[in-house]
């Protein structure tokens, strides 16, 4: 059965697997894959530049329960990351997920939420599931996704099925100067904590700059002021950036093996 998982990347801090999907249901304006093929973090470090040369090829389930069990075997991973990318666009999402549940292994699943309710039964119980909300407003969610505004309201909906589902819900979303500001972060952070609960976790990420897109990088204080109108509705805010993250340790890329991409 062939999967769209193109690309495996290793983070030996937290012995996870960041496992990436091709392709994806919406066509954000500032998507990072616009930028980077690869997981992003290798273009930070240079440690993997000749990742950046080769072209993606996707795996068949086979192939990547293979992979995984190497990685587990030889590195203890103990979780594994599905992103993308939209993984739940994959036929094969739910025998994917099953293969690595059968591997024993925690799963957590990154998604822009709109086919959730589709897979959710997939999901083993106690997933965590972190859903990225592009913009609480219809418009801005549907000039900046290529989406119907109609579709905010199955993100929305399936967000509260998440979490009435028992799933660990971590809510994402893009700071944007220009486009999704404090304020509006802080709008999305009033509604989750109103409809869901004031205990789910919210990261705020650092949007990096894409070259079709007008916005710019949000400084510091921009991600901390955020941060604290988030907190007046949330007890759990994370911002997400290079500016807070400390790199702890190397991130390998798994596959495609780098040798195999090398022109
Ligand atoms: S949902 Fe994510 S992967 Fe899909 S286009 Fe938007 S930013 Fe890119």
């Amino acid at each position: 059965m062939d999967t769209q998982v193109y690309h495996i990347t290793y983070y030996d801090y937290t012995e996870s697997a960041y496992v990436q999907f091709l392709g994806c249901n919406f066509k954000c304006l500032g998507c990072i894959r616009k930028r980077f093929v690869w997981d992003h973090h290798l273009y930070e470090d240079g440690s993997s530049k000749e990742v950046m040369d080769g072209e993606p090829r996707t795996l068949t389930l086979e192939e990547l329960e293979g992979v995984i069990k190497r990685v587990k075997k030889e590195m203890g991973l103990k979780r594994v990351v599905l992103g993308g990318g939209e993984p739940t666009i994959d036929p094969a999402f739910c025998s994917t997920v099953k293969a690595l549940s059968d591997i024993e292994l925690e799963i957590a699943l990154l998604t822009n939420g709109l086919l959730l309710d589709k897979v959710i039964d997939c999901m083993p119980k106690g997933s965590t599931i972190e859903l990225s909300v592009k913009s609480i407003y219809p418009e801005r969610f549907s000039a900046y996704t290529k989406r119907d505004k109609s579709d905010l309201d199955m993100v929305l909906r399936n967000m509260r099925l998440a979490y009435q589902s028992g799933f660990k819900v971590i809510v994402e979303t893009v700071l944007i100067p220009g486009f999704n500001e404090p304020q509006d972060v802080e709008v999305l952070a009033e509604y989750v904590a109103s409809s869901l609960s004031e205990n789910v976790p919210m990261i705020i990420d650092e949007y990096v700059p894409v070259p079709s897109a007008p916005w710019r990088r949000p400084t510091l204080k921009e991600l901390l002021e955020a941060k604290e109108r988030s907190e007046e509705h949330l007890r759990k805010v994370l911002v997400r950036s290079s500016y807070t993250c400390d790199r702890l340790s190397k991130v390998y890329v798994i596959y495609p093996e780098p040798s195999e991409l090398k022109t």
